[in-house]
C-alpha cells in the first residue's frame, strides 16, 4: 500500500483511514507538492537524528489531524470546508464570544447569537467551538447553549492593565498600559493570570500557549523558567485544560512542552489561521515528533469537554 502523506509525515496508519473519509489520495499527494514540503527537507535541526539513522522508521501519528484554532473571518464556511477536505486536516472553528466591549471582526454575545452559529456550522464536517474573551465571557450565555459546543479556546492574551481594564497585549499601546518595566515581576503576574483563568474559566482549551508580548519575546527562554512552565502546567492538568501548540506562532518551544508533557499535559495543534492559512501544521508535528506525542496525549475536541462544577 503506498504510504499517505502529509508533508514528510507519513498518516496513512490509524488516522490516514480516519482521513481517507474526508479526501482521496490524490489530493494528498497534490497536498505534499501544493506545500512545497521538500524545500523544507533538511532545513530543520530536528531532522538530524532521522538522518543519522537511515533505518529509523518514519514517525506516524497514530491521531487524526486537527486544527483546533480556525476563525472564518474574511471567508465563508464553504470555503474553509472545501480547504479542510484538500489538507486531510479536520478543523475546529472558533468564533470569538463574550460581551461586545471585545473587539473583533464578529463576537458572539447571545444564546440566539450562539445558536445561529451553530447553526451556520451544522452539517459542515468541522468542530463547532468558540474562542471566550476577557473573564465576564461565560455569563453571555446560558450553560444548556455552552453545553453545545465541542470545546471552549481560550489564551491569556489579553491582560488586566493599571486600571483592571481588558488591554491586548499584542496591541501597539500594550507597554503603555501594562507594567512591563520589570520582565520578572510582569511574568509572575503573567502566570498568575494563566493560572486564574484556567482554574476559573470553564474552558477546555488554552490557545496560543507561551505567547508573550512583543517587548518580552526575545527573552523567550529566560523568561519562562521551568518553575513557571510548571506551575502553568500543573494547572492546566488539574483542572482538564489542553495545551495548544500554535503552528503559526511555532510556540510553545520544545523546552517548555518537554515539561509540559511530564506534568501530563494534553496538547492540541490550532493555527489562528484566517482564510487560507489555515491547516497548517507543519511545526506542531515537528515537535509532536520530537516528543513522540501519540493519541493519549492528545486533546480530543468533543469528547473532553471540561466536567463544570
Ligand atoms: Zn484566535
Amino acid at each position: 500500500m503506498t504510504a499517505i502523506t502529509y508533508g514528510k509525515w507519513d498518516i496513512s496508519g490509524k488516522s490516514g483511514q480516519s482521513h481517507s473519509r474526508l479526501l482521496t489520495r490524490r489530493r494528498f499527494i497534490g497536498l505534499g507538492v501544493g506545500m512545497g514540503i521538500g524545500r523544507f527537507a533538511g532545513r530543520w535541526a530536528w531532522a538530524e537524528s532521522a538522518k543519522a539513522d537511515p533505518q529509523a522508521k518514519p514517525y506516524r501519528p497514530d491521531f487524526p489531524l486537527v486544527d483546533c484554532h480556525v476563525h472564518l473571518d474574511n471567508s465563508t464556511i464553504d470555503q474553509v470546508a472545501a480547504l479542510s477536505q484538500k489538507l486531510g486536516v479536520r478543523f475546529g472553528i472558533v468564533e470569538h464570544a463574550g460581551a461586545k466591549e471585545n473587539r473583533y471582526p464578529k463576537v458572539l454575545s447571545t444564546d440566539q447569537e450562539l445558536q445561529e452559529y451553530l447553526d451556520m456550522l451544522a452539517g459542515k464536517g468541522v468542530y463547532r467551538a468558540v474562542q471566550a474573551e476577557w473573564i465576564d465571557w461565560a455569563s453571555c450565555f446560558s450553560p444548556a447553549m455552552l453545553a453545545k459546543l465541542d470545546y471552549v479556546l481560550m489564551d491569556a492574551m489579553t491582560f488586566p492593565g493599571r486600571d483592571g481594564r481588558r488591554v491586548k497585549l499584542w496591541e501597539k499601546d500594550a507597554p503603555e498600559r501594562v507594567d512591563m518595566s520589570d520582565p520578572e515581576r510582569f511574568m509572575d503576574r503573567f502566570v498568575d493570570w494563566h493560572v486564574k483563568l484556567i482554574s476559573e474559566q470553564p474552558i477546555d482549551l488554552l490557545g496560543n500557549t507561551s505567547w508573550l508580548p512583543p517587548p518580552l519575546a526575545n527573552r523567550y527562554a529566560e523568561l519562562w523558567t521551568p518553575e513557571r512552565v510548571r506551575r502553568v502546567a500543573q494547572t492546566a492538568v488539574r483542572y482538564g485544560v489542553a495545551m495548544e501548540i500554535s503552528a503559526s506562532y511555532h510556540l510553545p518551544k520544545l523546552g517548555f512542552l518537554k515539561i509540559a508533557k511530564e506534568c501530563g499535559v494534553r496538547f492540541a495543534f490550532g493555527t489562528n489561521g484566517r482564510y487560507p492559512n489555515m491547516g497548517r501544521l507543519d511545526y506542531c508535528l515537528q515537535m509532536t515528533e520530537a516528543l513522540q506525542l501519540s493519541q493519549a496525549d492528545m486533546f480530543r475536541p468533543g469528547q473532553d469537554r471540561r466536567k463544570k462544577g
